[in-house]
């Protein structure tokens, strides 16, 4: 069909045929998969998907999109959701999704915290994002990537860095490089917050200022003897802090709040 790209929805089309082929080879479809696209636009990664797949979901917001999939694609093998991918609800659609999308790069960031509070339903994600954005996912600590999204999303996913993508791959071309990430959600928390609304306030606090210690940062929270307890040096930054080490002060704090 003929589509002018719209930036507000962040309209980047993939066109390059060896680079999708990699991506769904990643993704590895089976016929029988609970599978989710987010933002199926004019169907680079759905038509090779819908190859493996008995039946695909897809999540879309531009109105001139969806009309056209409901005309273009056979009736029962796709349904089409026609919603802001924020405000939707995947555990309507059951247990064991696996969620797949060249996302809309401006509204990435809360497209995977919105994710992140429906990992009970979800099997793995797959997503095209700024390479950028899928650097600071992977981050270890102590590197100029490792921030609040690393921390947040590592605490939940296992996730890997799987091929970086050229502004050429799409149409029309992002400003900026793109990378392909896996992210599954752990079976089992690595290390468990016993409080994951303090454990998110926590790390919010530290990185609000990035090149301060926690001493500063984290001084509502804790003064010097708690850090001397909990044996974190009150002179790191944030970026300094494993997941295991904020883990380790949520549940200080949990435990000092209930004695
Ligand atoms: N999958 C297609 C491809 O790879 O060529 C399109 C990817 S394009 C980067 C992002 C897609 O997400 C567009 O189809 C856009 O309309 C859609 N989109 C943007 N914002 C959205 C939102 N809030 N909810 C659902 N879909 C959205």
């Amino acid at each position: 069909m003929k589509h002018l790209p719209k930036k507000r929805f962040g309209q980047n089309f993939l066109i390059d045929q060896a680079i999708i082929q990699s991506l769904v080879n990643a993704i590895d479809p089976k016929p029988d998969d609970l599978m989710v696209e987010i933002g199926p636009g004019l169907g680079a990664l759905t038509q090779p998907l819908l190859k493996h797949l008995n039946h695909l979901h897809v999540v879309e917001i531009d109105r001139d999109i969806i009309d056209w999939m409901q005309d273009f694609y056979p009736k029962g093998r796709i349904t089409i959701h026609a919603s802001d991918v924020l405000k939707f609800d995947f555990s309507k659609l059951g247990s064991k999704i696996r969620v797949a999308g060249n996302l809309p790069y401006n509204i990435s960031s809360p497209i995977l915290f919105h994710l992140l509070e429906q990992l009970a339903h979800i099997t793995d994600m797959h997503f095209m994002l700024q390479k950028e954005v899928v650097e600071r996912m992977v981050a270890k600590p102590s590197t100029p990537e490792y921030g609040r999204l690393s921390v947040m999303l590592q605490y939940r996913l296992h996730m890997e860095y799987l091929l970086t993508v050229p502004p050429e791959a799409f149409d029309p071309p992002p400003k900026v490089e793109s990378a392909f990430v896996r992210c599954v959600p752990h079976a089992q928390l690595p290390f468990k917050a016993a409080d994951e609304a303090l454990f998110g306030r926590v790390v919010l606090a530290a990185f609000s200022q990035r090149r301060k210690t926690i001493r500063n940062t984290l001084k509502s929270f804790l003064n010097d003897d708690d850090f001397a307890e909990i044996k974190i040096g009150s002179q790191l930054r944030a970026e300094n802090l494993s997941v295991e080490d904020y883990v380790a002060i949520t549940n200080y704090l949990n435990h000092r709040i209930s004695a």
